[in-house]
């Protein structure tokens, strides 16, 4: 039998939906949720990422501000940038799309935005919140992987839930919220012995690598939830035709746009394997920016409302 498909576009659209309501209700007392966007450098997929978030905030009726800043950007300009956004009334959330330049020291920056207006949920104040189960702003991917399990109904309590991958945008903070919400959670890395034994005990195995298609059907234990945060770029044909056992579609994707995404898990093992599944594109993707927008309302809320 053939694997369900968690389809990310149609959970994102409901949540966005729901969002509108609110929206409206803030707009009626005069308060435009309002995000920045902020992007150092010109990274092909970060360029992408920061139009999305933009336009998803211009269908919603949010305000936004999309800041462009140089690639030999200092990090003392973008700490004066996010002082002035960190005073400014009409932005409520703020985020800064990652990765910066090297020369940037990402660890003075992101504690430098409001943790109010920390939408993006990496400020070491959300971090802890999260860690310590109290509200506060939170990381939107992992936010959006349970809503997708939540809104499908696939049972997190007593689950053996697997996470590949610790960073703190993806790994930790959803190996996090499945604790929270009684799973028994393992985390692996790179430096894990034995993956694929760890991850067949796995009833939700959450992928977060970065790793194209490594996790094939041995990984996976029959039947088992698999959420494939993973986003690369295969650009040459070889790897396509490595990767896709069919490969004449893909390729003509590749063709016509340049690359193709991936994910971490391999798209057709998946379908055999699995018992439900997140698809990429059209999974996880959406939900991170349907939670960037639910971020931000909540936090005109709790800032303004
Ligand atoms: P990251 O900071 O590079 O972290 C990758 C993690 O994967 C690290 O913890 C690393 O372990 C682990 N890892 C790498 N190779 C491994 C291997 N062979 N076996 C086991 N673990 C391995 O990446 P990230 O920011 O968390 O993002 C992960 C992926 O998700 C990327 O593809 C990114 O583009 C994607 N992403 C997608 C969305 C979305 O909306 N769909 C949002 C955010 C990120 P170590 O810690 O030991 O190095």
């Amino acid at each position: 039998m053939s694997a369900r498909v968690l389809n990310g576009n149609q959970i994102a659209d409901a949540i966005k939906e729901e969002l509108k309501q609110e929206i409206a209700a803030l707009k009626s007392r005069g308060i435009t949720p309002g995000l920045a966007a902020v992007l150092v450098g010109e990274n092909p997929a970060s360029q992408i990422y920061v139009r999305n978030k933009v336009r998803a905030c211009e269908l919603l009726g949010l305000y936004s501000e999309r800041i462009e800043l140089p690639t030999e950007t200092s990090t003392e300009a973008l700490l004066k940038l996010i002082g002035d956004l960190n005073a400014k009334d009409s932005i409520d959330g703020i985020l800064v799309q990652l990765p910066l330049p090297s020369q940037i020291d990402a660890k003075r920056v992101l504690p430098a935005i409001d943790p109010k207006k920390d939408v993006d949920g990496l400020h070491p104040v959300n971090a802890g919140k999260l860690m310590s189960g109290r509200p506060g702003m939170v990381p939107c991917t992992p936010a959006g992987v349970i809503q997708i399990l939540d809104r499908s109904q696939i049972p997190i309590r007593g689950a053996r839930a697997v996470v590949v991958g610790r960073s703190d945008m993806v790994g930790k903070p959803m190996a996090m919220l499945l604790l929270h919400q009684n799973a028994t959670v393992t985390i692996c890395h790179s430096q894990t012995r034995d993956l694929v034994a760890v991850t067949r005990e796995a009833d939700i195995l959450v992928a977060a690598m970065g790793k194209p298609a490594l996790i094939t059907k041995d990984f996976i234990k029959p039947g088992a939830t698999v959420i494939d945060v993973g986003t690369s770029r295969l650009t040459r044909a070889e790897e396509v035709r490595a990767i896709f056992h069919d490969s004449s579609g893909p390729l003509e994707r590749l063709q016509a746009k340049g690359f193709i995404l991936i994910g971490d898990v391999q798209p057709e093992d998946v379908k055999e394997a699995a018992g439900a599944y997140t698809p990429v594109p059209g999974g996880v993707g959406p939900l991170t920016i349907a939670m960037l927008m639910s971020n931000t309302v909540h936090a005109a809320r709790l800032r303004r409302g």
